[in-house]
């Protein structure tokens, strides 16, 4: 069933899962619960109502401000988590949900946000994220799949995102740990199924339905059997056949694959280098020579390639605008070495994520203006820039960094209200007691942060943050370390 295509909802689900990549996609979740004809608020849910449960990095990062709307949330990696959740549920079906709800709270990975209760001071600084019962345990820690698979396309259809393609998951999580980046540290450690049982018969599936094979993963061509894995797709009996890559470590691309992936369909190379300042990479711990920049552009333009594509970030901490320039003048030298080649420079504003070093960072106002002047300098040197929005970018921020405070506004904003300002007006409202509280009884909601303080402002380490009950892959003190490690190299 596709919720998008106006097909009729199920008659009477028992589960409703949902996994979320993307912050922005929170609101989403609610239209879909409407559409089913589930109640959005999770304690207006009947004992016949499904149990709504999600995932997915959104979900595993920081449940909170979508809390009051899941019943249930996996942390970490379906494939271990799934088979016992759908297995508890088909045993508990004959208990009330509250039963439910709490035998499956104890189970390691399972986090039942309504089985917590936010404490906070008077001036609504966050205090702790407490179990409601003494059979809930304190903190839930992510759950890791270890098994010789990764994923791949169930459904393959036109109709999809990506359409007709099937992917597979080539890796999981990246050993590189760079000091923003959500897809490395969320997801640790880095896991690399075997080429025999795990990637080719993931491929040699999809190649049973489609012609189209799109590798996908945090940064594949560090799969100790990629090289392996490209001879193997470069048989003549796979002529015919298109590949498609995600973005690769510009230090991993050689000769050799840029051949196989031109011979294979593929039209342009995606490499990210964040920033053409070398003091900026040092601080990300991007471990990217210019040298090698160059190399990666080098081999595309001779194997044949038509395009490059460069991912950079704004606004990183410290960043300053001579930093700004460095990209602008890395990015035209490029230009000026592969003029044959489109070149186009992706570029988005940092954004703290949780469970990374650089989560106690704001969204620097700066990179408004570090965007729109990018664009200026590179669009007249043949360079295409496409900016990410700054506006959607602090919303990202707001979801990303707020408790479960914010769900009256995430509530709000659905609809005709879900523009930029319909999100800052509704929390504006929020704060000055004018949204009903239907979720969070206890809470005043005049007691939100200012938008300054929960987008902009750095935060001290010792700040409790709204996950600090869900434990990731790194503790604590190695976040803190790994932060002051960055700031060091600044110095
Ligand atoms: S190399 Fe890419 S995927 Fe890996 S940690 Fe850095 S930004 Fe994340």
């Amino acid at each position: 069933m596709f919720t998008d295509q106006g097909d009729s909802p199920h008659r009477s689900p028992e589960l409703f899962g949902i996994s979320l990549s993307w912050e922005l996609d929170g609101p989403i979740l609610l239209d879909l619960l409407e559409q089913q004809k589930i109640p959005i608020w999770n304690h207006e849910r009947k004992n016949d109502d499904p149990i709504v449960f999600g995932g997915g990095p959104v979900l595993t990062a920081n449940p909170e401000p979508l809390a009051p709307f899941i019943d249930v949330v996996l942390l970490g990696d379906g494939e271990q988590l799934l088979p016992s959740f759908i297995d508890q549920i088909s045993k508990l079906r004959n208990l009330s949900r509250k039963e439910r709800l709490q035998i499956l709270g104890q189970i390691p990975g399972i986090y039942v946000p309504s089985l917590y209760e936010p404490k906070y001071a008077s001036d609504g600084t966050l205090l702790a994220i407490e179990p409601i019962n003494s059979e809930i345990p304190n903190s839930v820690s992510k759950q890791t799949w270890l098994g010789n698979t990764l994923s791949h396309s169930k459904v393959i259809t036109p109709d999809a995102a990506w359409p007709n393609i099937h992917m597979v998951e080539v890796v999981r999580s990246c050993p590189e740990l760079c000091r923003f980046c959500l897809a490395s540290y969320l997801t640790l450690p880095f896991r690399s199924p075997s080429l025999e049982d795990g990637l080719i018969p993931a491929v040699e599936k999809g190649l049973t339905t489609t012609k189209r094979i799109g590798l996908l993963g945090a940064s594949i061509t560090q799969h100790p059997q990629f090289a392996e894995l490209l001879t193997w797709l470069n048989q003549d009996h796979f002529d015919g056949i298109r590949l498609s890559l995600s973005s690769v470590r510009a230090s991993t691309v050689t000769s050799k694959m840029i051949k196989v992936l031109t011979h294979r369909g593929c039209k342009s190379l995606t490499i990210a280098i964040e920033s053409g300042s070398e003091k900026m990479r040092a601080l990300v711990n991007k471990k990217l020579s210019e040298e090698e920049i160059f190399t990666a552009a080098k081999y595309a333009n001779e194997g044949g390639l038509k395009a490059i594509k460069v991912y950079g970030i704004v606004g990183l901490p410290t960043e300053e605008d001579t930093d700004i320039e460095a990209t602008a003048e890395l990015l035209i030298r490029l230009k000026r070495t592969i003029p044959r080649l489109r070149l186009t420079l992706g570029v988005s504003t940092f954004v703290p994520k949780a469970h990374t070093p650089f989560q106690w960072h704001g969204v620097r106002p700066e990179a408004k203006k570090r965007l729109q002047k990018l664009t200026k300098q590179l669009k007249p040197q043949g360079i295409d820039v496409r900016p990410e929005s700054y506006g959607w970018s602090v919303i990202q921020a707001l979801l990303s960094r707020s408790d479960r405070r914010l769900a009256p506004v995430i509530a709000n904003v659905r609809g005709s209200h879900n523009s930029l300002g319909g999100w800052k007006a509704a929390y504006n409202a929020a704060r000055k007691g004018e949204l009903l509280n239907t979720n969070t009884q206890s809470i005043s909601l005049t007691m939100l942060p200012s938008w300054e303080e929960i987008i902009h402002n750095s935060w001290s380490s010792s700040r409790v943050l709204p996950w600090h009950h869900i434990e990731g892959a790194i503790k604590l003190n190695q976040l803190i370390q790994h932060q002051k490690q960055a700031l060091k190299n600044q110095a």
